[in-house]
């Protein structure tokens, strides 16, 4: 019962971040609710009898300048808080495109390995991925690293063909 109530009270949540295994704050709230609008419409009330001496249409436009940048706020806190400050793993783009999220945690892990911002702050609990030969050369041959890590990750869910296929997709001069 108590637990319910303070859920209600709290703005954000533990996430634990899949990829690194650390966990941070996600904010809950992603949109404006029904008690923040009754309080825009009271602060915009006030405003209107302070500058026009009373109701006036025209402050129907301050109401929406505030409802809009409440809005997208709250929208860019929650969007940000979801990604994972430890290592930079971002679920939602994830979801849309999975090898340009994985080159994004690449380049945050580059930064962060030079960054003393970082030193006293709680590792990234990532383990080395250890390949086999036919793998390795694989990797030197590709272009992107990206496309191996899908289908390494294929492989492990069990949707993608066997490590030996990987040098069948290989170009012929292989
Ligand atoms: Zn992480």
């Amino acid at each position: 019962m108590l637990d319910n109530r303070c859920m209600f009270l709290k703005s954000s949540r533990k996430a634990i971040c899949r990829f690194c295994k650390l966990d941070h704050r996600v904010y809950m709230k992603r949109e404006v609710s029904f008690l923040d609008t009754l309080l825009m419409l009271f602060i915009t009330g006030l405003l209107s009898f302070a500058i026009w001496d009373g109701p006036d249409l025209r402050s129907m436009f301050l109401f929406m300048g505030m409802a809009f940048t409440a809005q997208v706020g709250l929208r860019i806190r929650y969007r940000e808080s979801v990604k994972c400050p430890h290592c930079g793993f971002d679920p939602i783009s994830y979801k849309k495109d999975p090898s340009q999220a994985a080159e994004r945690v690449k380049k945050f892990l580059e930064i962060r390995k030079d960054n003393p911002q970082f030193m006293l702050k709680p590792k990234p609990n990532i383990k080395p991925i250890y390949l086999g030969r036919d793998q390795m050369l694989a990797l030197r041959k590709s272009e992107t690293t990206t496309d191996l890590i899908s289908t390494l990750e294929e492989q492990k869910r069990g949707l993608a063909p066997q490590p030996n296929s990987v040098e069948r997709q290989l170009p012929q001069e292989f």
